[in-house]
């Protein structure tokens, strides 16, 4: 039995947060591409050297370099009982790409309007272990120290108005389509993003469990 999941939403509605509680709770691997390519930048591989430009701006990094990445991942080891794609597929592309590798079995749309998404955003605050935290709604217990490994928390580079408001338009030109190609399949489910991170995780977690 596989479970393979797909979080799908503008930035900033919480995908991320969600598909690390899912993680563990169930024990599949979440697979964030924005993780990947950060990382890739931070180290300054060739593929860092080539995202870093579109996310500064906000763009989508281009459909090849993206897929062939997500491709390998999935085919390690960790990903056979399933995987929480975080970030991936961003476009109809990318979509059919994933056709191509793994099935899957649901789609969990979480819903933000854009008015919340700037707040969201601007007060967030990461970790390079891959912890997110935001400075009202889910603060560390120590000011601007991850709770689990104790380095310092940082702001995203990308996480500058100017840069989220190209993101929420690339988001919807670009992302928010898969909605209906996801809901014509019959595996779109719909969540309430505005309410608290522990009832969001708790209507994922009764269609997964249902
Ligand atoms: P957020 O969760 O706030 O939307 P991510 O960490 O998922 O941010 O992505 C940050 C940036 O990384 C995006 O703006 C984009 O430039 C790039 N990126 C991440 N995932 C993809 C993807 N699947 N396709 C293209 N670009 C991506
Ligand atoms: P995404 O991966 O979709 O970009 P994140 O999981 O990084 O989103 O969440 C964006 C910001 O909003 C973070 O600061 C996070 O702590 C906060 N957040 C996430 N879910 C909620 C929620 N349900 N209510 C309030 N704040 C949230
Ligand atoms: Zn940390």
């Amino acid at each position: 039995m596989m479970t393979n999941i797909i979080m799908l939403g503008p930035p900033g509605s919480g995908k991320g947060t969600q598909a690390e509680m899912i993680s563990e709770k169930y024990g599949w691997p979440q697979i964030s591409t924005g993780n990947i390519l950060r990382h890739a930048i931070e180290a300054k591989s060739k593929l860092g050297l080539e995202a870093e430009s579109y996310m500064g701006r906000g763009e989508l990094v281009p459909d090849e370099v993206v897929d062939g990445i997500v491709a390998e991942r999935l085919s390690h080891e960790d990903c056979r009982s399933g995987f929480i794609l975080d970030g991936f597929p961003r476009d109809l592309h990318q979509a059919h790409a994933l056709e191509e590798i793994a099935s899957i079995d649901h789609v969990f749309d979480i819903r933000v309007p854009d008015q919340a998404i700037v707040d969201r955003l601007s007060k967030r605050r990461v970790c390079d272990c891959g912890e997110t935290y935001h400075l009202e709604y889910n603060p560390p217990r120590a000011e601007g120290v991850c709770d689990e490994c104790g380095k310092p928390l940082y702001q995203r580079d990308d996480d500058n108005e100017g840069t989220i408001r190209n993101r929420l338009k690339v988001y919807h030109e670009k992302t928010e389509p898969l909605i209906g190609y996801y809901r014509e399949k019959g595996l779109l489910v719909e969540l309430d993003g505005t309410r608290d991170i522990g009832e969001v995780f708790d209507g994922m977690c009764s269609r997964l469990d249902g």
